[in-house]
């Protein structure tokens, strides 16, 4: 790491100055470190932090229940009507779907009367078979898939440690993931955007499968190692319009919340406005961590010096890179703040505005992108709103 990167951030005076932190509602369990695929742009095993390869492959069992017992606290402590906890990996279905069902029930026995717990997993869908979907529905797990795209696009980055593409096995899953008996369980697909793709056939392969949800996530990149290719504003802008113009269009997480912002709402996405990120990571070993998609900065990036065997998650609330990302505009640089979409934009993803030896107070390295699809956007919503406030009689 090259030096404290938080050093613009005084947690003790924006508690004094009446800040209050947002608690933790989603965090995501590394339950089994390892991986059976060996996608190209994977965050985890082909970027800077290789910390991976120093922590238990499966989660003991002892970490588990000190995570389940964290959970339990924070909920109670702040009173929270739900919580979201996500089965990550790695793989997680490496683990089996009968270990992952005992897990969830071990974490909703922890929580308070009171709280829900959505237990959800994210999977590279490979290794979905029948009993296994039966398995986690008895368990009220919900899976959602990464899929990118048509057959030959997925194919070229998700394939198998021998190079072997994976959309024929996905594909077998998601038409099993669709059937009335498991359609409940359908999280919905995690698709990485690659800007020498067709962003409207990659839509419609997408929405063909289905799915209650899409998102779209941007490759991660920052400013010390920036995309491999550009057009991604390009590539997000017509995917919107395909999706814009869809008569019936499947929910997709970064465009909705970019319709919702431009509306003056708020944002359900990481990659996109000025909402609190109230999400944190536990690491296989028991390790707290800030969103793992940092681990693409420097090693350690995502380090909170905490662990589940001695601290509770309001300590992570006081870390300085988990308040920076929910301070909102607060934690934008210069060139952010003088911005004309930041209430929208945010700053993009808070791992793409890492520039090593500056910190994270800059632009996204993909700001010219996320510009051209957020002017795009606003153009599309206020020609609209126009038309429709013409056509409503005076
Ligand atoms: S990343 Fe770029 S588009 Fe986004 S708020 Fe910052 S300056 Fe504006």
């Amino acid at each position: 790491m090259d030096g404290w990167p938080y050093r613009d951030f005084d947690v003790a005076a924006l508690i004094a100055g009446g800040w209050r932190p947002t608690p933790i509602h989603e965090v995501i369990v590394k339950v089994h470190q390892r991986c059976n695929l060996a996608c190209s742009y994977c965050y985890v095993y082909e970027h800077a932090d290789q910390s991976w390869r120093d922590r238990p492959a499966v989660m003991p069992a002892e970490v588990f229940d000190a995570v389940a017992h964290r959970i339990g606290v924070h909920a109670r402590d702040h009173d929270l009507r739900q919580v979201r906890v996500v089965l990550h990996g790695g793989e997680p279905m490496l683990l089996g779907a009968a270990a992952l069902g005992r897990l969830a029930d071990r974490v909703r026995a922890a929580a308070p009367a009171g709280c829900e717990v959505r237990v959800g997993m994210q999977t590279n869908g490979v290794l979905l078979t029948e009993p296994a979907l039966r398995e986690l529905r008895r368990h009220d797990i919900t899976v959602a898939v990464s899929v990118d795209g048509v057959a030959a696009d997925h194919d070229r980055f998700r394939v198998t440690r021998r190079g072997r593409g994976t959309f024929g096995a996905v594909s077998r899953s998601l038409e099993l993931l669709t059937r009335a008996e498991f359609r409940a369980g359908f999280g919905g697909l995690l698709c990485t955007v690659a800007p020498d793709t067709d962003p409207v056939a990659c839509y419609r392969a997408l929405r063909a499968f289905g799915p209650p949800a899409i998102d779209f996530l941007l490759p991660h990149a920052n400013w010390g190692v920036p995309p491999e290719q550009g057009g991604h504003g390009r590539w997000l802008t017509a995917a919107f319009d395909a999706w814009y113009a869809d008569p019936d269009p499947v929910p997709v997480r970064l465009f909705e919340s970019v319709v919702d912002l431009l509306l003056g709402g708020a944002s359900r996405s990481e990659q996109i406005g000025l909402s609190p990120a109230a999400l944190l990571v536990v690491e296989s070993d028991g390790a707290i961590e800030q969103i793992d998609a940092l681990k693409s900065a420097y090693p350690g990036a995502c380090a909170t010096g905490l662990h589940v065997s001695r601290d509770e998650f309001d300590a992570a609330l006081a870390h300085p890179g988990v308040v920076a990302r929910q301070i909102g505009a607060a934690a934008l640089g210069p060139e952010c703040s003088a911005c004309p979409v930041r209430q929208v934009c945010g700053g993009g993803h808070y791992a793409h505005r890492y520039r090593p030896g500056a910190g994270f107070r800059n632009p996204s390295v993909y700001c010219a992108d996320l510009r051209m699809f957020i002017d795009h956007a606003r153009d599309r919503v206020v020609a609209d709103t126009r038309a429709l406030i013409g056509a409503v009689p005076a």
